[in-house]
């Protein structure tokens, strides 16, 4: 798989039983149908954060043909934008992949730290960061990250996969 920005080779990296798609140079990251599903077998109890606004009103969506391709199917992405969050983010309309930009990344995790119950995050990040840190093999700049990391793995799950019948019907609303 290729980075959609650099054009180089994705790297692969373990959190748990998740593989992840990453580039070693702008650090983005490509997420695939699998990898999304995933966050949904875990048992977890504290999921009371995931009540936050982001990507959960469909009228909130608005897309845009996008000019990078998929890492997976070499096919272009849609740009995906939300309210006013002013976050971006790039979906595959045929393997439902996803790709975050650290950029991107970083301001759905501000976005989280505003408008989710901050003490509940938190502890949520920090039991599951235990249980990882010592099977995350990847690159140190990930590693510290890997609390906002999987919490935001799991919005994605619950939040996107949801959306994604309506984000395909508005890709096909698109004008030509
Ligand atoms: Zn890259
Ligand atoms: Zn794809």
């Amino acid at each position: 798989m290729t980075c959609p920005r650099c054009k180089i080779d994705l790297e692969q990296t373990l959190f748990y039983n998740t593989a992840v798609d990453y580039c070693p140079r702008c650090l983005g990251m490509f997420f695939d149908e699998e990898e999304l599903r995933w966050a949904k077998d875990a048992k977890d109890k504290n999921l009371v954060w995931l009540d936050i606004d982001l990507w959960k009103d469909e009228r909130k969506f608005r897309l845009n043909y996008g000019v990078r391709l998929c890492p997976s199917c070499r096919l272009p992405l849609y740009e995906v934008y939300y309210g006013a969050s002013q976050i971006i983010v790039d979906v595959c309309n045929v393997c439902h992949g996803i790709w975050l930009d650290r950029g991107e990344f970083k301001k759905i995790v501000n976005y989280l730290k505003e408008e989710s119950d901050q003490k509940l995050l938190n502890k949520y990040g920090n039991s599951m960061l235990e249980e990882f840190k010592e099977i995350f093999s990847g690159p140190e700049t990930l590693r510290e990250e890997l609390a906002d990391f999987l919490v935001l793995l799991k919005l994605l799950n619950y939040k996107f996969l949801a959306q994604h019948p309506k984000i395909a019907k508005a890709i096909l609303q698109l004008p030509k």
